[in-house]
């Protein structure tokens, strides 16, 4: 498995490209925005994306995912519950980008344990909500996307419509800090870290 992390859109949202390099098939998680970028990554990969997955609903993580499925034709996963955010924005970034709503419709949509396929890797989602009621973690060999759940040095804002700080820290507790000290940890925002460090120096756990 290759990941390649793209920084992308005004947030400055981490979109990764996991790629089985053995296959030539590949992901996109979190299409934030910059469509060229993320087109551009995938081309020079040489690879077919089978999956964009969102990790949640707000529109920094979805926001360049119709114009990288029209490209490309992968379907777009995103958890059930955050479906709503499709088409109700909480965080304002629609009005502030002045973007119509909804941007895509999805054609899967995701719940506890399902796998998707991707070559040789396989994405297992685990439902681990608080920033959004369906936030999603994408656990596969040795590494965990984690969107908006935990940061290096930090955690998930809970404060939008829909965001519990109880249940981000139960999902922290109960999903990610039960992984191994040396998985990787691919976050939404910022440097990539593991289990362990953020075990060991999170401020926050
Ligand atoms: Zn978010
Ligand atoms: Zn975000």
């Amino acid at each position: 498995m290759q990941v390649q992390q793209l920084v992308v859109g005004e947030l400055s949202t981490n979109c990764y490209l996991v790629v089985s390099e053995d296959t030539n098939r590949a992901a996109v998680i979190d299409p934030g925005g910059d469509a060229p970028l993320i087109l551009s990554a995938i081309h020079k990969a040489g690879v077919t994306v089978d999956y964009i997955v969102d990790t949640h609903g707000h529109l920094d993580h979805v926001l360049a995912a119709a114009d990288v499925q029209a490209a490309t034709k992968a379907k777009i996963a995103i958890h059930k519950l955050d479906v709503p955010l499709l088409t109700n924005d909480p965080t304002g970034l629609a009005d502030w980008l002045g973007v119509k709503l909804p941007i895509f419709v999805p054609d899967l949509l995701l719940d506890e344990e399902d796998e998707l396929r991707v070559g040789d890797i396989t994405l297992r989602v685990i439902h681990t909500p608080g920033h959004t009621p369906g936030h999603i973690t994408l656990l596969t060999a040795g590494a965990a996307f984690v969107g908006d759940v935990l940061f290096a040095q930090g955690i998930g804002r809970t404060d939008f419509p829909g965001g519990s700080y109880q249940q981000l820290m139960e999902s922290i507790r109960t999903r990610l800090l039960t992984l191994d000290d040396a998985t990787i940890v691919y976050p939404g925002h910022g440097p990539a870290t593991t289990i362990g460090a953020e075990r060991r120096q999170n401020p926050w756990l």
